[in-house]
């Protein structure tokens, strides 16, 4: 393997002249600029930015590939909100259609994975009218009291920005709740892009991007790590994944409290935004790789592969992508309502660490805020 410094003065030797610079300042580990993200967005050939993030992966993580073993918990699909891009979730004049599970159905999900080493549960959902802070903080109690070591994971900014205000609380008061009832960290979703124009567009009606942000900061400020998405591949601009980013970037310098940061595939099936073509899969690896280019303070980009498939999703590995997610377990329908490949998202610990393999790395089992469990060999019997 070509060490990452060689590796950028080959790449730079063969960049257009108007990319010279980034190669240089990524060579000398700089920021580069919203601009010459933008750049990379028009004129960076998938073989060159894949070429550059691939060296910042390995300069970071050499030839490790992290994922953990999770499952989810989605309590609930119906929502009061409408979002278009949304396959998943039902209204709650129709909520006949969709499902409402309650504490011990939840926790029933829990104690099917008592013999399973798995690590962390991820609790994300519709937003219910009827299920509020307190609902959820009798669940997190109770998981936690049933199997006191598993990383509690759950609701997006734009459920809790609901539940506290439903519970007139501040964002602060009403994270310090859930985290008292044992809430370690949230997941990443509901951001989409931050940007009014397409916000406007996509998902008027719930928490803004200033919203989301100030969630996520807030957490951070508690000492809790978060993760951050960005729906990518419909009616947005290059600008606007450039500007989503660059939020991001900025709200990293402050507290440092994100864990990754996930791209995440528009699908179009079923939903209201089914005319809008989705993106290639060189269009993917693009905007995985630029990520990696631009987020000089994330050290995780993690490719969440129900959404994009498994097969894309090993490609990613060599395209600045050093995380996989986890098992998963069959425990989500977010994608595969949406029309993903997967539809049916599971994937033994065997089968990830072969996929890991085949692609000439190293599996890495993390816990939820990237500690090493267990770095796998290439003949070892995987439990
Ligand atoms: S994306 Fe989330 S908030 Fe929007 S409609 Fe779907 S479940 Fe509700």
């Amino acid at each position: 393997m070509q060490s990452p410094d060689a590796s950028f003065d080959v790449l730079l030797e063969s960049a257009l002249p108007e990319l010279r610079p980034i190669v240089e300042k990524v060579a000398r580990q700089e920021r580069i600029t919203e601009a010459e993200g933008l750049l990379l967005f028009e004129k960076g050939s998938l073989g060159f930015v894949g070429a550059l993030a691939d060296g910042i992966r390995q300069r970071l993580h050499g030839n490790k590939v992290y994922f953990n073993r999770n499952f989810h918990i989605e309590p609930t699909n119906v929502c009061i909100y409408t979002c278009n891009f949304c396959s998943y979730s039902r209204q709650y004049k129709h909520r006949d259609d969709g499902w409402e599970l309650g504490l011990e159905q939840m926790l029933d999900i829990v104690r099917s994975f008592d013999n399973k080493p798995v690590t962390e549960v991820h609790i994300v959902g519709g937003v219910h009218p009827k299920m509020n802070l307190e609902f959820f903080c009798e669940l997190l109690q109770k998981i936690h009291a049933h199997r006191p070591e598993l990383h509690l994971k759950g609701f997006t900014a734009v459920e809790l920005d609901y539940m506290f205000r439903k519970a007139h609380l501040t964002r602060e008061e009403g994270l310090r709740k859930l985290r008292d009832a044992g809430l370690q960290s949230l997941p990443g979703g509901g951001a989409e892009i931050f940007h009014p124009e397409v916000r406007e567009q996509i998902c008027a009606d719930k928490v803004d991007g200033a919203g989301w942000l100030d969630i996520h900061g807030t957490a951070h400020k508690l000492g809790m790590h978060t993760n951050a998405t960005m729906l990518y591949g419909h009616i947005e601009t290059y600008a606007h994944r450039v500007d989503h980013m660059a939020r991001l970037r900025d709200l990293q310098d402050e507290t440092g409290g994100f864990n990754c940061f996930i791209p995440l595939k528009f699908r179009n099936g079923d939903n209201d935004m089914s005319h809008v073509p989705e993106s290639t899969t060189v269009e993917d690896l693009r905007t995985y790789a630029i990520a990696r280019i631009f987020l000089d303070n994330f050290r995780n980009v993690k490719a969440y592969w129900p959404m994009l498939g498994r097969q894309t999703a090993q490609l990613s590995l060599d395209f600045g992508v050093n995380d996989l997610d986890g098992t998963i377990d069959d425990t989500t329908k977010i994608y595969s309502m949406a029309g993903a490949e997967e539809q049916s998202p599971s994937l033994s610990t065997e089968q990830l660490c072969d996929l890991i393999f085949a692609a000439g790395k190293v599996p890495v089992e993390r816990d939820t805020v990237y500690n090493e469990l267990h770095v796998f060999e290439p003949d070892e019997v995987v439990a």
